[in-house]
């Protein structure tokens, strides 16, 4: 039941007709939408965008382990709990490639396909350690598909190593690197950047290594945090320069950004949670669904929106699929950084393929294996079917015989 004045309603209407027949809206119309439309309208109009752009019942998830290989970082964001500055002895790590190798190890015995590795901006890392670590990785875990280093890590390796974003991103592809995060968005406005993440990279810079990364054929995804005291334009702001850069990126490379997921900031243990105002960061469930939905709404040149369950819940996370969002996102099996700054997984989380499963019928859909380019690797469409009992068998007698499990939280 609509709650605006009727020329109120008439006008997000009208908006959200254009969306139910597969037009494009507006950057004000979007804003107009944020603004005053009905969360349930909202939902409807972004499933309706997704069946346009991604059609069926089906809901992809992946498995694969987040990995961070040092914690050393000098950018001091003012949401990190991660990092730590060099020179703590006591915190900071660099991993060896004894423990990056047992990591991909155990990783592989779940099932994964992936491995998504990012860390802090280390100033005592020469630029040789990144390609010597992806070549390695890729030469001794041929099959598993790397995924590492943010547009934020790019910039920063590609001063240390006095090289262009181009001749940085060639080399990694050259020794094995399939694709990059969308790591380290946050906000692209830089208004909220300045205030937030002074030190990191800036919208314009973001987005350059990303049109590279398209030039060069690596899968990329593009990633958004709200909740950081930012206006509805500056969100706004981020999705029209999204859209705009995936238009451009289509049109010259025929390629651009293959998901976009988005999560409400964690602060517990950071300078924001410290702040004064801190009772006004982070975003309720309810701002994550509204956000979700409007970005898939406006965003109608990307095709695959991930929820986050492990910021948002599980439960939540399910109910992301009804605000337009066709894919579970990662068995994850590790996470740190957001963790760290207190998501509601704490620790290090993991959902077994079974519990995706679950999830998933639960939310009424079908769950489905998908690679890092969104391939489909294996539907799951018999609850019973044996190849599925055999595929979460195997993995999950996997994970019991890992004796290295300890603090890992399963999710339910
Ligand atoms: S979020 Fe990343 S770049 Fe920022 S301080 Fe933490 S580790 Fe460094």
């Amino acid at each position: 039941m609509a709650t605006n004045e009727p020329a109120v309603q008439a006008q997000v209407d009208q908006i959200l007709a254009k969306v139910h027949e597969g037009n494009r809206i507006s950057y004000d119309e979007g804003l107009y939408l944020y603004q005053h439309a009905e969360l349930l309208d909202l939902a409807d109009a972004a499933n309706a965008r997704r069946q346009q752009l991604v059609p069926g019942d089906t809901v992809t998830y992946l498995i694969d382990r987040n990995i961070n290989y040092t914690n050393v970082c000098v950018t001091d964001c003012q949401f990190c709990n991660f990092y730590a500055l060099p020179g703590d002895k006591e915190k900071g790590y660099v991993n060896s490639k004894l423990i990056l190798g047992n990591k991909i190890k155990e990783a592989l015995e779940l099932g994964a396909t992936r491995i998504l590795m990012q860390g802090g901006h280390n100033p005592d890392l020469p630029f040789e350690y990144y390609t010597d670590l992806v070549s390695w990785i890729h030469k001794t875990f041929p099959t598993i598909e790397i995924n590492a280093f943010s547009p934020s890590e790019i910039q920063y390796m590609s001063e240390i190593g006095g090289k262009s974003w181009h001749e940085t991103l060639t080399e990694l592809k050259a020794v094995g690197l399939m694709g990059l995060p969308g790591g380290g968005g946050e906000i692209l406005d830089d208004e909220i950047r300045k205030r937030v993440t002074p030190k990191k990279i800036m919208t314009d810079d973001w987005f350059g290594v990303m049109k590279v990364a398209h030039e060069l054929g690596l899968i990329t995804t593009a990633t958004m945090v709200i909740g950081f005291r930012e206006k509805l334009e500056n969100r706004m702001n981020h999705l029209q320069r999204l859209r705009d850069e995936q238009d451009d990126s289509l049109k010259r490379f025929g390629t651009g950004f293959n998901a976009f997921i988005s999560w409400t900031v964690q602060i517990e243990g950071t300078p924001l949670g410290r702040s004064r105002f801190a009772s006004e960061y982070g975003g309720t469930s309810t701002e994550y669904l509204r956000h979700t939905a409007i970005a898939r709404i406006f965003l109608d040149n990307l095709p695959h929106i991930s929820a986050s369950w492990p910021t948002q819940g599980a439960k939540v996370g399910q109910m992301s699929l009804h605000f337009g969002a066709d894919d579970f996102g990662s068995t994850m099996i590790e996470e740190n950084v957001v963790s760290s700054a207190g998501a509601i997984t704490k620790a290090s989380p993991l959902m077994l393929p079974s519990e995706m499963h679950r999830q998933i019928r639960e939310a009424g859909f079908i769950p489905a294996q998908r690679n890092t380019n969104y391939d489909v690797l294996k539907v799951f469409d018999a609850v019973d079917s044996e190849a599925e009992l055999k595929s979460i068998q195997e993995i999950e007698q996997a994970a019991s015989k890992q004796g290295n499990w300890a603090g890992v939280t399963l999710i339910e």
